[in-house]
């Protein structure tokens, strides 16, 4: 048997780099202002221990572009490269100094974290560059270096005459990447990737104007610094006002109102993670297209589509989650299963639920008061997380018709009084539309029963999910054919009808209607119910709802189902029977298109002949 080692062709490494690593050119700045950022923590801390000596001068990163040259440069004044780390941390691909450095200095001050890990991050600068230049002065008694190299495997290493402690490296931007050269493209990836660095950075310049004593204006140009370094969520929260988590939400979504509230998070142990979630105001409809929660790892930006890495309710959410714990550079799906991704998650859920238990506890008026816009989140989270689902029965509400709230079990309460029922299963009345089913409503309160609204898109899901979770209420729109059910139950109405005149009215009335989605019921209702009904089934309903958002339309057609009740008892409808039958079906056809107008369900040339007929008779002399 033979054993080896496996060589890696050096040669072939470059255009893998160029091509793979990372998904977006843009990344090489991110990677480049990172590393002048390590290595300004790192002269930092050094100097901390009385390492480097002396002044440090202005810790800060400087970017500028050369539009004939067709270089764009980063410079810092951090640590510096001798000719031997140089050869040391950049010739070997994938070494990084960052292990050594943390190992040599554990324990010092860990507030400030280095960003480096892997060892590749340097070698993106091939990514836009055809050939890269370092020149370097460590802080280390030594002449500064030169290293140049045009992305083969061939380098060239001497020294230069730089003077200040610090790194400049500058790229010789490829004819493909060109948009580097313009300072617009350089800002915005600056903005989107460095705008929360920790040390001032500086790009192109601004114009300020001064006045002196005299009231004279002068303007100077001077750098124009793109970075805030000390964002609301790295500070503690015991120094900040309402004002200032405000002002912060505008940094980061200039165009959008005031949020709800908001959570800082603030964990060192058992994971790293900080951050501050805001509740935006939201609208009744799912706005799930793209999350606007920023994920940041020590401040570096790294994504806004997190969409895969929290749960989906809590993309519904905005802010920023900074946590050196959640690796990056690796594949989505990797990361959902990633322990550490999963208690970062579990402790987001928890701080999310904790925080609304809170405000419904210390202060229910005002969290009714935002509940509009907190409905869909906690209905969400309740279907889609069971832990959240647990904590979320104290403060979801349920609201009625009469704009007051109640918890699930208050509501119970409230309706249980009302019900005889039985088998222990309540019937909770619900509308979604408060104009469209304003008849039934009415019907339903005169009758003692309460209604809610709910007229969300989530509700129909939300509402199965409590049935199926709760098990002793289940939802009956106004308008199903429960409540007559309900109404019967509640009258013990008996029918002033023969069954034979039953049978007689309903052929009548099915002669008359040509619609085969409708059923002919007849049912003794009270006298003073109207003399026809329509009702739906819940259950088909339900089905055609949901089938319809999910797009199957064709499934279960566009016609809708439904119940053409007859009250027995009313005498318009007894009336019937003694009419001819030109009267009797002009009759039928009134009382029933009269109980689809109101449904909202006569439209068309039925509708047009109708308001004709109407007027016809009206206006009859
Ligand atoms: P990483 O940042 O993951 O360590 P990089 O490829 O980005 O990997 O950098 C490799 C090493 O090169 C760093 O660990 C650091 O020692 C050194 N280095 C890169 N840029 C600078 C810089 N601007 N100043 C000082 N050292 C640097
Ligand atoms: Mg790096």
């Amino acid at each position: 048997m033979e054993k080896g080692n496996i060589s890696v062709s050096t040669e072939n490494i470059f255009p893998i780099i160029k091509k793979f690593l990372y998904s977006e050119h843009d990344i090489f700045l991110r990677e480049l202002v990172s590393n002048a950022i390590d290595a300004t923590t790192k002269v930092q801390k050094l100097s901390q221990m009385g390492e480097a000596k002396g002044d440090l001068g202005e810790l800060k990163i400087s970017l500028s572009i050369d539009k004939e040259a067709k270089t764009l440069t980063i410079s810092d004044r951090g640590l510096g490269m001798t000719a031997d780390e140089i050869k040391k941390y950049i010739n070997t691909i994938a070494l990084s100094s960052a292990e050594e450095f943390i190992e040599k200095f554990k324990g010092v001050d860990d507030k400030s974290a280095i960003i480096g890990h892997f060892g590749l991050g340097f070698y993106s600068a091939f990514m836009v560059s055809n050939k890269v230049e370092i020149k370097s002065k460590s802080y280390k008694d030594e002449s500064a270096a030169h290293w140049s190299c045009t992305g083969s495997t061939e380098y060239e290493l001497g020294t230069c005459d730089k003077a200040d402690r610090g790194t400049d490296i500058i790229l010789h931007i490829a004819d493909d990447a060109v948009e580097f050269l313009e300072e617009s493209k350089v800002s915005e990836v600056l903005n989107k990737y460095c705008k929360f660095l920790p040390f001032p950075i500086f790009f192109g310049t601004e114009e300020i104007t001064n006045k002196d004593e005299s009231n004279t204006e002068t303007k100077t140009t001077i750098p124009k610094q793109i970075n805030n370094p000390v964002p609301a969520w790295v500070k503690n929260p015991k120094d900040l006002t309402d004002e200032d988590y405000k002002n912060f939400y505008t940094e980061l979504y200039p165009y959008e109102f005031d949020p709800l509230f908001w959570i800082h998070l603030n964990t060192d142990f058992p994971f790293n993670l900080k951050g501050i979630l805001y509740f935006p105001k939201l609208k009744k409809t799912f706005e799930f297209n793209k999350s606007k929660i920023h994920l940041y790892s020590n401040q570096v930006f790294v994504t806004d589509a997190i969409e895969q890495i929290v749960p989906e309710f809590l993309t519904l959410l905005q802010g920023v989650i900074d946590s050196p714990d959640i690796p990056l550079n690796v594949s989505r799906s990797y990361l959902q299963g990633d322990p550490n991704v999963k208690k970062i998650t579990a402790h987001i859920v928890k701080k999310v639920a904790d925080k609304l238990a809170e405000i419904f506890k210390n202060n229910r008026e005002d969290f009714e008061q935002k509940w509009e816009s907190l409905a869909v989140f906690v209905k969400y989270g309740i279907i889609s997380d069971e832990k959240f689902a647990e904590r979320a029965k104290e403060f979801c509400l349920l609201k009625n018709t009469e704009g007051k709230y109640f918890t699930i079990e208050e509501y119970k309460e409230k309706i249980k009084t009302n019900q005889s029922s039985k088998d222990n299963l309540l019937n909770a009345l619900y509308a979604n539309s408060a104009d469209a089913q304003h008849s039934f409503i009415d019907k339903a309160h005169d009758r003692g029963y309460d209604v809610l609204i709910m007229d969300a898109v989530i509700d129909n899901h939300f509402m199965q999910h409590l049935e199926y979770k709760t098990g002793n209420i289940t939802f009956k729109r106004v308008d199903a054919d429960t409540l007559d059910k309900l109404i019967e139950k509640d009258e013990k109405q008996e029918s002033v009808l023969s069954e034979d005149e039953q049978k007689e009215l309903k052929t009548f009335f099915e002669a008359v209607i040509e619609d085969k989605t409708a059923t002919v019921e007849l049912k003794p209702l009270s006298p003073d119910e109207d003399p026809v009904l329509i009702t739906k089934n819940e259950f088909m309903r339900r089905m055609q709802e949901m089938s319809r958002l999910s797009g199957q339309d064709a499934m279960m057609g566009n016609k809708e189902f439904y119940n053409i009740v007859v009250n027995t008892n009313h005498k318009a409808v007894s009336t019937l029977l003694k009419e001819d039958e030109a009267k009797r079906n002009e009759n039928i056809r009134n009382y029933v298109d009269l109980a689809l107008l109101s449904h909202g369900m006569l439209t068309g040339k039925p509708l047009s002949a109708f308001i004709k007929r109407s007027f016809q008779h009206l206006t009859a002399v």
